[in-house]
């Protein structure tokens, strides 16, 4: 069986709106796509719904739930509110996932504590809420030179702890380039799979020298992480899910999209088709 390839949207964000991000993704063969609730907004949920379902398309992970940390509870309340709004609307889609994004650190705020128990309160809140409207909650663990300006929660050890905290319907979403340095990913995807939470794997590549950290991701292949490896492992820990590009680059949003997909399925089949995915 060969894998199963999903586009996320930012890899193509500047070339292509929703609908032609998800045309292109039929055309090419694919079944699911992972979707910004922004360009849902833009068209409309009705919208956006008619176009997945005319083009034979589900989405798999919706981005997403948050920002969610704040200065004052009442910053907080509204934050949450828009948050669960999200969770509705992909689940009213009928997205496999939907991202948590708790955001950058409050204002004014030092360190990283309140940010990881507003994060944790959240979570929980969020996760029923999901749980109820029939979709899952997945954290995403990312790159601790992240942890200011995105979230608090920069490694899989964490987000493990965290799922068993929330219980059911919490899961984890592996994304290549914010975990491939950490010593313990090996074991932690491991402990996450025995639970059944690995809920997605992104790829993309870690580029030397990044240039940038949120929008200088490589194409897979171009830079230092070994993701036949990576795959290897999830798939060792039991995931039996797509493999999601998701590349936010100024480089390849500048080219051609269809070339983009193009080389991106290319080099997906190259690296993932081998001994560890059979
Ligand atoms: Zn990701």
């Amino acid at each position: 069986m060969p894998v199963e390839i999903v586009m996320n949207h930012a890899t193509f964000r500047k070339a292509w709106r929703f609908d032609a991000f998800v045309e292109a993704c039929a055309a090419a063969g694919m079944r699911r796509v992972s979707i910004w609730g922004n360009e849902v907004a833009e068209i409309g949920l009705d919208a956006a719904r008619s176009r997945l379902r005319d083009s034979g398309m589900r989405a798999f992970g919706y981005n997403r739930a948050g920002p969610l940390l704040a200065d004052t509870p009442e910053k907080r309340q509204s934050l949450m509110a828009a948050a669960k709004a999200e969770i509705e609307t992909a689940a009213e889609l009928g997205a496999d996932h939907i991202l948590l994004f708790p955001g950058g650190i409050a204002d004014g705020a030092k360190g990283l504590e309140a940010a990881r128990s507003q994060t944790t309160d959240a979570c929980a809140i969020l996760n029923e809420h999901a749980r109820n409207c029939g979709i899952a909650l997945a954290l995403e663990p990312l790159h601790p030179m992240l942890a200011g300006d995105r979230t608090a929660l920069c490694t899989l050890a964490e987000a493990n702890r965290l799922c068993d905290r929330l219980g059911s319907n919490a899961g984890i979403v592996i994304d290549s380039y914010h975990v491939w340095w950490d010593a313990e990913l090996e074991a932690q995807t491991a402990l996450a799979g025995s639970s059944g939470r690995i809920l997605g794997f992104h790829v993309n590549d870690w580029l030397v020298p990044t240039r940038h950290l949120l929008t200088d991701r490589g194409m897979m292949g171009d830079g230092v992480i070994d993701l036949a490896a990576m795959w290897a492992m999830v798939l060792g820990a039991g995931y039996d899910g797509p493999i999601e590009v998701e590349i936010f680059s100024e480089h390849w949003w500048a080219q051609d999209p269809d070339a983009v997909l193009a080389l991106a399925l290319g080099r997906c089949a190259e690296i993932f088709s081998g001994e560890a995915a059979r």
